[in-house]
């Protein structure tokens, strides 16, 4: 009798599977050296967002708001 591994079905929950993750610019395979970036100039598209303050961290919801 088979015994599947504890907390093994949550899509889109709980921590991201696999090594490599797709560049969040364009979608590409991330480039080692430019994690999590493919390319250096997706990096910098992206950093420009961050500068733009109009980024948000995909995933992160633990941020508390006052909201009351
Ligand atoms: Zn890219």
């Amino acid at each position: 009798m088979p015994v599947d591994p504890p907390g093994g079905s949550a899509p889109g929950q709980g921590r991201p599977k696999g090594p490599a993750k797709p560049c969040p610019e364009c979608g590409k395979p991330a480039n080692p050296a430019m994690l999590p970036f493919c390319s250096p100039r997706c990096r910098d598209v992206d950093l420009n967002r961050w500068l733009s303050g109009s980024y948000v961290i995909p995933g992160k919801d633990n941020e508390e708001e006052d909201a009351e």
